[in-house]
């Protein structure tokens, strides 16, 4: 399975920022190997395994961007209007039948090919028909509503690079291209379970101080959405015992295993004592709030099988900013993407908050208009890391410095959308 080395995940300072933590992962965590072929309708979120090159231009032919009238741009007089015989008609996917002669016009469609000796089109719009004569106003430059073989892209050029997450648009540009399966990585294998006595399935009765799971549900839509498949391996219970052995099972057979809750120093938090028994922990413990502690490491299972973990916290809104700051991150690297960091929207802040310097802190917020028309961020009701309204009810994180130690209204802060993490 997946490549770790022994020092995967080890980092000597107590607390990493965040900007470091990118880097490192990936220094350190190599992508799965394994390669096929995904036929185009399945390609979409797929990683592209290698570069592909355009096997074509693209288009493949000079073609008329609009219906009008392909003409040779010489023709026309220098100031004034010009008057050209209309002589033949070529509509899309048939070739005209004879070169254009000087002093003539081809009524032309979109996508029909250019006559030999034709570098312009005039717009339908533009013109004016005397009878069989093309009247052709001034105005109109070479090569005009013509495009050219392999503008779009030329053959040779490079289409898609590696580590590409495939999008709708890649895949029109392969079928384009005449492909019908682009190379692809095998997909991330990943476990998934929840800890907490507390923790009940949905759908089962709650029993009193019990809350239903709703982490592992978050963060098995985050994880297919980055097109890892996900083993479900349900509720462990707050046992070391219980825990190691999970730990150890879900290590054959995935590349990450993700656990949440449990991962604090406190007398029930049994996660950490279950991975170093079953393989290296190194607590990550990353600068970042909500969120530490992040634990992550290295399992060894039975035959030699490898695999990375994250323990993320169990608050919702602290698992889903340490999953997508931690998590996403590391899985895209392990897919064999690139994986971007999110763009920070600098936006004014329409509220107060006090934090303590030295790591980097996420709100949940919105954009809203300002009194001056301007969009300013604000903060959702409840700040507090388990409250799962404090993600439905927003747009996005807000983004607080690591050195920041104060934010006033009208200051700038960071604002990073849902829709940028999420996928
Ligand atoms: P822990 O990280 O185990 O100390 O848990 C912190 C908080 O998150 C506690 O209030 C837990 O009940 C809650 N929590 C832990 N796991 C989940 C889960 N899977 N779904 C919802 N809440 C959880
Ligand atoms: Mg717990």
């Amino acid at each position: 399975m997946a490549k770790l080395g022994d020092d995967t995940f080890s980092i000597g300072a107590p607390a990493l920022r965040l900007d470091d933590l990118e880097p490192l992962i990936a220094a350190r965590v190599a992508p799965v190997a394994g390669f096929e072929p995904v036929a185009l309708r399945a390609a979409r979120g797929r990683v592209l395994a290698h570069a592909v090159a355009a096997l074509r231009d693209l288009p493949p032919f000079d073609n008329s961007a609009v219906d009008g009238f392909a003409l040779r741009h010489a023709d026309l007089a220098a100031v004034g209007e010009t008057r050209l015989a209309v002589v033949d008609r070529v509509t899309a996917g048939h070739a005209a039948a004879r070169p254009l002669a000087p002093g003539a016009a081809v009524r032309i469609f979109t996508g029909a090919p250019m006559p030999a000796g034709a570098d312009t089109v005039l717009m339908q719009e533009d013109a004016r028909l005397d009878g069989d004569v093309l009247v052709v106003p001034s105005g109109l430059k070479p090569g005009d509503n013509r495009r050219c073989a392999g503008e779009d892209i030329a053959v040779g050029g490079l289409m898609l690079p590696a580590g590409r997450r495939i999008t709708a648009a890649d895949i029109a540009l392969a079928a384009a291209q005449g492909l019908t399966a682009l190379p692809v990585r095998r997909r991330v294998s990943v476990a998934l379970f929840s800890t907490g006595d507390e923790i009940v399935e949905p759908g089962t009765a709650l029993p009193s101080s019990a809350i239903y799971d709703a982490n592992r549900y978050l963060l098995l839509a985050l994880t297919e959405a980055l097109g890892a498949t996900v083993t479900d391996l349900g509720i462990l219970g707050d046992d070391a015992d219980a825990l190691a052995d999970a730990l150890r099972q879900a290590t054959v057979g995935h590349d990450l295993v993700i656990t949440s809750g449990g991962v604090s120093t406190g007398e029930a938090d049994h996660v950490r004592t279950a991975v170093e028994r079953v393989g290296r922990l190194d607590v990550w413990r990353v600068a970042i709030k909500p969120g530490k502690p992040v634990a992550m490491g290295v399992l060894a299972g039975e035959e030699g099988a490898r695999a990375a973990f994250v323990g993320l916290p169990g608050n919702p809104a602290a698992a889903f900013v340490t999953f997508v700051r931690v998590v996403r991150p590391l899985l895209l690297r392990l897919a064999g993407a690139t994986p971007q960091p999110p763009r920070v929207l600098p936006v004014r802040a329409g509220f107060a908050h006090r934090k303590r310097p030295g790591r980097r802190e996420y709100l949940r917020g919105s954009l809203r208009l300002g009194a001056d028309g301007a969009p300013e961020a604000v903060v959702h009701r409840l700040e507090g890391a388990g409250a799962i309204t404090s993600l439905t009810e927003t747009d996005g994180l807000i983004e607080i410095g690591d050195d920041v130690t104060a934010v006033t209204p009208g200051d700038t802060v960071g604002f990073v959308s849902y829709a940028e993490i999420t996928g």
